[in-house]
């Protein structure tokens, strides 16, 4: 069988994927990526990228690029559907603690895409399109992956693997790992547009999460379209859901208008709050979606998944190139990325979904009470912006030994 050799294999071109890849190109380290796909994803997914992940893009030179390539939204916005109170948080308000004090709204498949041209020009680096891994093993020494490929059959074998493999993570079942947690019942559908929903609504930010106990949803503004997400029986089939009926009365139930609206995406997928039990086995390490799961709301998962890319290339680095203690860096990275995915974004992203059903008028405590305590707090607001950037759960994943 065909048999290849790097130092780290990385199994999956996702976003997180391609940027551990590029992290350890650059420090010299050889990192092969495996995707199963022909081509890097081009639908549209996550689109947000928090000030703290633009740090560490900065820290590597690749923050200008992507900010150049998307939207800047200092400020987020909570509504109630039925009566358009808005809580607005300006991110402007920390720009003596941020370096980039706003959202990046930016498609996810053009930050993958910038990773891999440049992983193209690093000599230390390959990307595998059409390579569908199949099974993993390890031994004391190294990890091998077998691939199936229009080619035949490839083994891959490197010191140490990244499965990045996303929510069905191959690598995560092959190593038998438990990936507890709940499944929604309802599916989130996401379209969108180039029609200006600035015509319907007033006072929209590029970002806006709008509650309502049936019917609520989420408006986000890329620089190619407005995207939109709903929740959808889980009855109804992709089919009827995808139709131009179903996605018009989708529109016509946010906007009020009764006229055809454009899509240049439809997206259903099912949402799940999901973290795996250990993110490192010996030579082997998760990152990303293959790792833990979380609904939109926030943009957590993607920057999550770009943060656990951070931290354990990092550490590979400090274990290849300066002699560091493999099993004592890596299951410090699973207790660091585990503790930040398992508590801040799992209640996080909950309390997020909870806020989004409840209608605003709750007489008990509520979510929204309680958001509106933060907000008219200048302390405790700014203290819930920081969290919800994520610069605050990297200094928590610091303290952790
Ligand atoms: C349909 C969909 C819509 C989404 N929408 C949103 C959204 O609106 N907002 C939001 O915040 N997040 C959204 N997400 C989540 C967000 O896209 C993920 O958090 C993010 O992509 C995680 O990146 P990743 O690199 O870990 O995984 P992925 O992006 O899933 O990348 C994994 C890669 O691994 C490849 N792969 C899988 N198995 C194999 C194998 N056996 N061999 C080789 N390659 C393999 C896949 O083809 C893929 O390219 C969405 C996810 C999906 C699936």
């Amino acid at each position: 069988m065909e048999t290849f050799r790097a130092q780290v294999v990385v199994v999956g071109a996702g976003p997180v994927g391609l940027f551990a890849a590029y992290i350890l190109a650059i420090q010299g380290i050889e990192a092969i990526v495996l995707e199963k796909e022909t081509e890097g994803q081009t639908d549209m997914r996550a689109s947000t990228f928090h000030a703290s992940t633009l740090s560490y893009l900065n820290q590597i030179g690749l923050a200008s690029s992507l900010i150049a390539l998307g939207l800047k939204a200092p400020v987020f916005q909570y509504r109630i559907r039925s009566n358009d109170e808005i809580l607005a948080f300006d991110l402007g308000e920390l720009s003596d603690i941020l370096k980039y004090p706003f959202r990046l709204q930016c498609e996810q498949h053009k930050f993958s895409k910038m990773l891999a041209n440049k992983l193209f020009s690093e000599n230390s680096s390959e990307i595998f399109f059409d390579c569908s891994v199949k099974s993993v093993k390890q031994t004391a020494d190294s990890v091998s992956v077998y691939a199936e490929t229009p080619g035949g059959s490839k083994k891959f074998v490197g010191d140490y693997l990244i499965g990045a493999d996303g929510a069905g993570s191959v690598i995560r079942n092959g190593l038998g790992l438990k990936f507890p947690g709940f499944t929604y019942e309802e599916k989130f559908l996401t379209l969108s547009t180039t029609f200006d929903l600035n015509e319907t609504f007033e006072d929209l930010a590029f970002v806006n999460y709008v509650s309502d106990p049936n019917d609520w949803f989420v408006l986000l503004k890329a620089p190619s379209a407005w995207r939109v997400l709903v929740p959808v029986e889980q009855s109804l089939a992709d089919e009827e859901i995808l139709s131009d009926a179903f996605t018009d009365s989708v529109f016509e139930a946010i906007t009020g208008l009764n006229i055809p609206i454009n899509t240049n995406h439809r997206t259903i997928y099912q949402v799940h709050q999901r973290v795996v039990e250990s993110m490192h086995r010996n030579r082997i390490v998760l990152a990303g979606d293959a790792a833990h799961l979380n609904n939109p709301l926030g943009g957590f998962g993607m920057n999550g998944g770009l943060h656990d890319a951070w931290n354990v290339s990092w550490k590979l680095k400090s274990i290849i190139k300066d002699g560091k203690n493999p099993q004592e860096l890596l299951s410090l990275y699973d207790r660091q990325r585990r503790a930040v995915m398992g508590e801040f974004v799992q209640s996080q992203t909950i309390r997020n979904k909870k806020m989004i059903e409840e209608s605003g008028n709750d007489k008990e405590k509520s979510e929204w009470t309680n958001m509106r305590v933060i907000h008219a707090d200048p302390n405790a607001r700014h203290e819930f912006m920081f969290r919800q950037c994520m610069a605050k759960s990297l200094m928590d994943e610091k303290e952790i030994k």
